[in-house]
């Protein structure tokens, strides 16, 4: 596995990094015993990076891995906070949850531009202090937009930026994967690290999956890569994949017909509180009822997050 320097953090971050997301109970849902055991494994072959967020409820799975393992982790989390009380709300949440004393990273949830990163302030500035305090070793965003990346990377105190990329640009808000890597190069050249999301579409790309990897590997500015698993088999074809060893054609095949899709339950009420979650516009309610538009839907699963009934997810 190769490792690169993740900007100027000092954080030494493997080129695969585990997207923690599809482990959890927004997507595969696995019983907590296996879904610690998938992370573990990839732990143990050589990944060091694994990327989460408050909103998917992964902290019990990373934190049951992170015991398995004497290697330094390096770990990321995100949050919608917007000012100091939540902010320290959910960076206290994250370090009890995953029992660890500090948080690598620690990332503004979905930004979108200089207005949302102003929106924020205060809960950034929260994170500066914390930081100087050496709770966090490095301050940043995850973003879909790339007037977010722009403004972020002209930001002092950000050191991190998690954008989308994949080379169809599926889940670019406000422009094309050409616009999107520009305003990444610019961050990278400013020394920011960055770990793109999402080289699959969400899954979206599954079937030329080979494609995706290479297209997001040969961006010579871009430090990492997250990218979901949410089996050992996966794990396994992922790693041999980066270090570009051969795969076995029947796992890589099995794989690749694994089709995912956002799935609505048939006790869905139709109360729209799921709807603002979607920064894609794929669902709405139309006379009562949730309607998905699939073409527009990239399986990020956020919606699952703001439904009580938990009537819809990806599955
Ligand atoms: S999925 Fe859940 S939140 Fe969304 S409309 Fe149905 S019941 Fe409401
Ligand atoms: S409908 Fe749900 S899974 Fe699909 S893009 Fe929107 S938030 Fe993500």
């Amino acid at each position: 596995m190769e490792y690169r320097e993740l900007g100027k953090t000092g954080i030494k971050v493997s080129r695969l990094c585990f997207g923690g997301l599809t482990v959890g109970p927004l997507q595969a849902n696995l019983p907590l015993e296996e879904g610690a055991e998938v992370i573990a494994e990839a732990f143990r072959q050589g990944v060091n990076f694994i990327d989460t967020a408050e909103i998917y409820r992964t902290y019990p799975y990373i934190a049951r891995a992170l015991k398995q393992t004497s290697k330094p982790i390096v770990v990321a989390s995100k949050t919608y906070a917007f000012d100091r009380k939540g902010a320290a709300r959910s960076l206290d949440k994250a370090r009890k949850e995953l029992d660890r004393d500090y948080i690598d990273i620690f990332l503004l949830h979905e930004q979108e531009s200089e207005w949302t990163l102003r929106g924020h302030r205060e809960a950034l500035e929260y994170f500066y202090e914390c930081k100087a305090k050496g709770i966090i070793r490095a301050v940043g965003i995850s973003t879909h937009h790339i007037a977010a990346v722009r403004a972020a990377s002209r930001m002092d105190g950000i050191d991190v930026i998690h954008p989308i990329v994949n080379y169809k640009g599926i889940g670019i808000i406000d422009g094309t994967i050409d616009e999107m890597l520009q305003a990444i190069k610019e961050a990278y050249d400013r020394g920011i690290g960055i770990y793109a999301m999402k080289p699959l579409g969400g899954g979206n790309l599954i079937r030329n999956v080979e494609k995706c990897i290479d297209y997001v590997l040969n961006i010579p500015f871009i430090h990492s890569i997250a990218l979901g698993m949410q089996s050992i088999e996966e794990v396994h074809v992922n790693i041999s994949y980066f270090e570009g060893k051969p795969i076995d054609d029947k796992i890589l095949y099995k794989l690749k017909e694994r089709k995912r899709r956002l799935h609505i339950e048939e006790w869905c009420e139709g109360c729209g509180e799921c709807v603002p979650a979607c920064a894609h516009g794929a669902i709405s309610v139309r006379e009562g009822k949730l309607h998905l538009e699939d073409e527009k839907c990239i399986l990020c699963g956020y919606c699952g997050s703001r439904c009580k009934n938990f009537a819809i997810k990806v599955i």
